[in-house]
């Protein structure tokens, strides 16, 4: 067979693709009205977790459960849903596993913002303050071009550093910060207010 049926072949394959990756799935359905209250008895408290005055929100049983994973993507993907959005930002680390999913069905591309050192190419980097200390966040310098617009997600918002250094990032980069997402929001630590203005969305509140 010679390089010009090979490459008509190819072609061929490429346009009957069985994925239609340039969908912008608006087609999402909407989420089951008690969807929110299984997502929200779902989620384990875990006292003095990473250390003692802490409750940790563990999400791993919603991650265990198909019904549960799948309702808290629709979460996302119905919060999504009639937006031109080109990349979802994820935080380190389960940031990740709710982005990911959410870009993959989207269509579009996924970006992990990570603790500082873990990413392999040049970085744009912000420093933040946690409740001891300093920490850092980076972004790839080339994972977003100028102008993109951009969904940050994470599993929760508490006091809002984290995400007030993504939002500072993505705009280094000269990515458009349309929303931040979030599953659970700690309202009581006001970590929206650090956003501003940035519109946040959280769907299990306390
Ligand atoms: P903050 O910068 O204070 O908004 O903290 C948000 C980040 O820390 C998120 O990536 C969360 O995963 C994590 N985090 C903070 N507080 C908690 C908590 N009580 N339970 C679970 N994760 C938390």
């Amino acid at each position: 067979m010679d390089a010009r049926s090979l490459m008509s072949r190819a072609d061929k394959s490429r346009n009957t693709a069985a994925v239609d990756v340039s969908k912008r799935p608006a087609s999402v359905p909407a989420m089951a009205p008690d969807s929110l209250q299984k997502l929200r008895a779902a989620v384990r408290d875990v006292p003095d977790f990473p250390k003692a005055g802490i409750i940790f929100k563990d999400i791993t049983p919603i991650l265990a459960s198909g019904a549960l994973f799948r309702a808290s993507i629709d979460a996302f993907l119905e919060q999504c849903r009639g937006k031109a959005i080109d990349k979802i930002v994820g935080i380190d680390a389960r940031g990740f596993l709710f982005g990911s999913a959410v870009a993959y069905e989207l269509g579009i591309g996924f970006v992990p913002l990570r603790k500082k050192g873990r990413l392999p190419y040049k970085t744009e980097s912000a420093k933040y303050s946690l409740e001891y200390g300093e920490a850092e966040m980076e972004l790839h310098i080339d994972a977003i071009v100028a102008g993109e617009k951009i969904v940050l997600i994470d599993d929760l918002l508490a006091t809002g550093g984290t995400s007030a250094s993504a939002a500072t990032l993505i705009r280094k980069v000269g990515g458009i910060l349309l929303e931040a997402q979030f599953l659970i929001e700690l309202e009581f630590l006001h970590g929206r207010e650090k956003l501003a203005p940035t519109p946040v969305v959280s769907f299990l509140k306390y």
